[in-house]
C-alpha cells in the first residue's frame, strides 16, 4: 500500500511510533491516544485493509499477530488480570484506519464489551 497508509508509513519508519516489540512479520506499538493503562496496537508489516482480508490472504501472518499481541500481553504483565485484544473491521465495527491492526488492552478493568 505504502504512502497513503499512515500504518505502512510506521513500519518504514516515515512516522514514529513507539514500538514495544518487532518480528519478521508483524509490528506491535502503543496507541496514540490510549483507551486504557495499556494499548498497543498489532499489526502485520505486509498490507491487509483489515483482519478478514488478512486471514483470507495469509492465515499464517494473521497467527503471528495474535502471537506477537500474545508475548505483548506478556510483557506488560496482563496475562494475570486478563485483558482485551480486538479488531475493529470496517464502518460498523469503527475501523478508522484500514490496515489490519489488533487492539490489545489491558492493566484496569475494562468493563462490558460494549460499555
Ligand atoms: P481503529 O478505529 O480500530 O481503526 O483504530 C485506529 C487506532 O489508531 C486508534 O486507536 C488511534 O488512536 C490509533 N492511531 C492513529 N494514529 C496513530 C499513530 O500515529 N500512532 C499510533 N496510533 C495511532
Amino acid at each position: 500500500m505504502g504512502s497513503d497508509c499512515l500504518f505502512c508509513r510506521i513500519v518504514a519508519g516515515e512516522i514514529p511510533a513507539t514500538v514495544v516489540r518487532e518480528t519478521a512479520t508483524t509490528l506491535a506499538f502503543r496507541d496514540i491516544d490510549p483507551k486504557a493503562p495499556v494499548h498497543v496496537l498489532v499489526i502485520p508489516k505486509e498490507h491487509y485493509a483489515d483482519v478478514a482480508t488478512l486471514a483470507e490472504g495469509d492465515p499464517a501472518l494473521a497467527g503471528a499477530v495474535l502471537a506477537t499481541a500474545a508475548a505483548v500481553a506478556e510483557d506488560e504483565g496482563l496475562l494475570g488480570d486478563g485483558f482485551r485484544l480486538m479488531f475493529n473491521t470496517g464502518a460498523y465495527g469503527g475501523q478508522e484506519v484500514f490496515h489490519a491492526h489488533a487492539h490489545l488492552l489491558g492493566g484496569a478493568p475494562l468493563g462490558p464489551m460494549l460499555a
